[in-house]
């Protein structure tokens, strides 16, 4: 188990769109509950995008220039929310790793903490609003705290894996104070959040790619 390459990498990204595929229509399920039905289908288009860009990566290209095309390619799929926010958190977790070829604890609890801090940014949504932030920021801050503790990136993406989770249901406990479930107000009480459903998906899918 040593670092995560850039081979790896968009190993990692490539399942991570083909899982997003296989849960889409779960995603948007979750999404007709509190939103506009469509959130399964959006990730999809923006991923099947991402991935279709990153079948044209050179062999060589490092992981800051993938998360660049990736980004590209995220935004200009998908108009819903989530595009800019997607395409901002892949322009900022490359960015946090430009000066690394290959992705060690640090590095990837870096990764996932700029795409964390790209979304909250761009979205403006903080912890407790019911939003991917809710998935994202737990996520991030467990792979933090395993990597200053010395563990090894496949022991990062599970701690991050688990936060995301954790971070998934605690979305169904509060009430959304942004995106269209916050028109619902009380009644989105009860409901996980389709956007942090998609990140744990998206987050369980880098640490299964990345521990085969
Ligand atoms: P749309 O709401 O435009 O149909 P999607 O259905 O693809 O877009 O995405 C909805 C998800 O986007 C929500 O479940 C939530 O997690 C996320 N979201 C919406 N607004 C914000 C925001 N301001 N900041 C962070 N995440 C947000
Ligand atoms: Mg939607
Ligand atoms: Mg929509």
């Amino acid at each position: 188990d040593g670092p995560i390459t850039p081979t790896i990498f968009r190993a990692m990204v490539s399942l991570a769109g083909e899982r997003i595929g296989e849960e889409a229509e779960r995603l948007s399920a979750l999404d007709g509950v509190i939103g506009d039905g469509d959130h399964g289908i959006t990730m999809d288009i923006g991923w099947k995008a991402v991935r279709a860009a990153l079948a044209q990566s050179p062999a060589d290209e490092t992981i800051e220039t993938s998360c660049k095309r990736m980004a590209k390619a995220f935004l200009d799929a998908v108009g819903a929310s989530s595009g800019p926010l997607y395409a901002t958190a892949f322009l900022r977790a490359g960015t946090a790793v430009k000066d690394r070829l290959n992705l060690d604890a640090g590095a990837m609890a870096a990764w996932i903490g700029a795409a964390s801090d790209g979304v909250q940014e761009r979205g403006r949504a903080a912890p407790g609003d019911k939003t991917m932030v809710d998935a994202w920021v737990p996520a991030a801050e467990a792979a933090r705290a395993c990597a200053e503790a010395g563990d090894d990136v496949l022991a990062c993406l599970d701690a991050a894996c688990a936060g995301a989770e954790r971070g998934m249901n605690f979305t169904r406990d509060i009430e959304s104070k942004r995106g269209r479930s916050a028109k619902l107000g009380a009644r989105s009480v009860g409901h996980i959040d389709p956007g942090a459903a998609s990140t744990a998906v998206i987050l369980a899918a880098m640490r299964d790619a990345a521990r085969d």
